[in-house]
């Protein structure tokens, strides 16, 4: 008889330890997608790396006012020094900034020291800009090291999960189609407001904006996505 009770005590922990588990789980999905069941609003985030640079910054920041939107900046560290003006016409716009290294260094290749050297020189440069500490490491490249550097420094990783290849000099339509046919709640949009050469960004978000606004979409900046 002792051991019936004992069996079925096991029997229901392990059912409450699974219902747990299960519940546990779903929260994590939903956070890491940024969905939001209360409020019901698809929620999508645009992200530009490796500005800023007077040819496509102020362009893409006069867009984005047009609609009211606020986006993400992931800057080099350089070029902020190389383009204050541009770099403060963004903290004007009031988007949001992110750290993208001093160089561009694909930090996979750098030792612990110059990891720790591109992520501070460019919060230097950015001089308490990137209130919300968001790194987003050159190329996504970012090994386990990467890993225990940015989170001691306590920056947060951040990645996407649509890749427009507009710094690939990608045609408008292309754009465009990639991410309106993949668009999504929670998703992160990469871009770019400096490439070499041509590009097609801007023609691009003046279509994809209004569109995504037209599908219900809010777009906020990359800290309000992580923090629902
Ligand atoms: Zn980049």
């Amino acid at each position: 008889m002792i051991c019936r009770k004992r069996i079925f005590l096991f029997f229901c922990l392990t059912v409450l330890t699974f219902a747990f588990c299960v519940s546990s789980y779903a929260d994590n999905i939903v956070s890491s997608t940024g969905f939001d069941n209360d409020k019901k609003t698809k929620r999508i985030a645009l992200t530009f790396d490796d500005g800023p640079h007077p040819r496509f910054t102020p362009q893409i920041l006069e867009v984005l006012g047009e609609y009211g939107i606020k986006a993400t900046f992931f800057v080099i560290g350089v070029n902020v020094q190389n383009y204050y003006e541009s770099y403060q016409k963004i903290i004007d716009s009031g988007c949001e900034i992110g750290n993208h290294t001093y160089s561009h260094a694909n930090l996979n290749f750098a030792d612990s020291k110059a990891i720790r050297d591109e992520i501070l020189l460019c919060a230097d440069a950015i001089a308490g800009g990137d209130s919300d500490r968001l790194l987003r490491p050159p190329q996504g490249a970012c090994n386990t090291e990467v890993k225990r550097i940015a989170s001691e420094l306590q920056y947060d990783l951040v990645f996407w999960t649509i890749d427009t290849m507009d710094w690939a000099h990608t045609g408008t339509k292309e754009i465009i189609d990639t991410v309106l046919l993949n668009a999504s709640d929670g998703d992160i949009i990469l871009m770019h407001d400096y490439v070499s050469g041509k590009s097609h960004a801007c023609e691009a978000l003046r279509v994809i904006i209004p569109e995504l606004l037209s599908r219900g979409f809010e777009f906020v900046t990359v800290s309000e996505m992580m923090s629902k």
